[in-house]
């Protein structure tokens, strides 16, 4: 057995024991795979493993994954911050975005998605208490963005994303994953129709699909610890 198939069995078993765990029914919680500085051969091996979404932080590098898997039916996610000049090929390549925080992005996005191609489906990233990145809109400013990202015709708005900073420590890693439930029921009190929760990683994915996560976003766990040297 190969070190990516016994760990995606490995990370796949605790998925399913922190869902039933959190009393959560089965498939609520999807897996991203973060393959950003691995090889395509890497994630052929996970694909042939079972995995299908991938997600990618690195445009370029992305897109040249991209290129030599075309022959598998993956799904891309870009999951890294969007430069305004590199929307168009995040548009056309992606099956979603999680890192939209403004409007601008968000609008580019739209304009640029390939009529062919089903909408974007899109998170906005939030920046919670603890965002271990400057990204993200601060939870005050949210709802309005999402308002005016969900009447963009060829997005389609999913939920929110969220990165805290990193902490081993399970009681500081619950608060940021409560503030971002909280947030998305009270958007969803206000009449929005969001269904997705992108937050946890490999360090602390349990405590995030305890609070509600519907996307984990899980690299080193599946890949092994990434070396950045080797990145663009
Ligand atoms: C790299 C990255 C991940 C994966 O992190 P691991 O700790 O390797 O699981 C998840 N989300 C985002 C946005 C990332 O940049």
């Amino acid at each position: 057995m190969t070190a990516i198939l016994s760990n995606l069995q490995a990370v796949r078993r605790a998925v399913t024991e922190a869902a039933t765990a959190a009393g959560r029914p089965l498939g609520a919680v999807h897996l991203l795979a973060v393959s950003k500085t691995f090889s395509a051969a890497a994630v052929r091996e996970a694909y042939q493993a079972g995995q299908t979404a991938f997600g990618e932080n690195y445009l370029q590098e992305a897109l040249d994954k991209i290129g030599a898997l075309h022959d598998l039916p993956l799904e891309w996610h870009f999951i890294g911050p969007i430069q305004s000049n590199k929307t168009r090929p995040v548009a056309e390549h992606f099956a979603w975005v999680h890192g939209v925080d403004r409007l601008k992005i968000a609008e580019r996005l739209s304009a640029q998605r390939p009529a062919a191609m089903p909408p974007l489906n899109i998170c906005l990233q939030v920046n919670v208490s603890g965002e271990a990145s400057k990204s993200g809109v601060a939870p005050e400013a949210v709802l309005q963005l999402a308002m005016d990202v969900a009447r963009l015709p060829r997005l389609k708005l999913r939920g929110l994303m969220a990165i805290p900073a990193p902490t081993d420590d399970p009681a500081r890693q619950r608060a940021p994953f409560v503030q971002m439930r909280e947030l998305l029921e009270t958007m969803n009190a206000q009449g929005m129709r969001l269904d997705t929760l992108s937050m946890g990683m490999s360090h602390d994915f349990a405590v995030a699909i305890q609070e509600g996560a519907t996307i984990v976003r899980i690299g080193t766990a599946i890949f092994g610890a990434r070396n950045y040297g080797a990145e663009q």
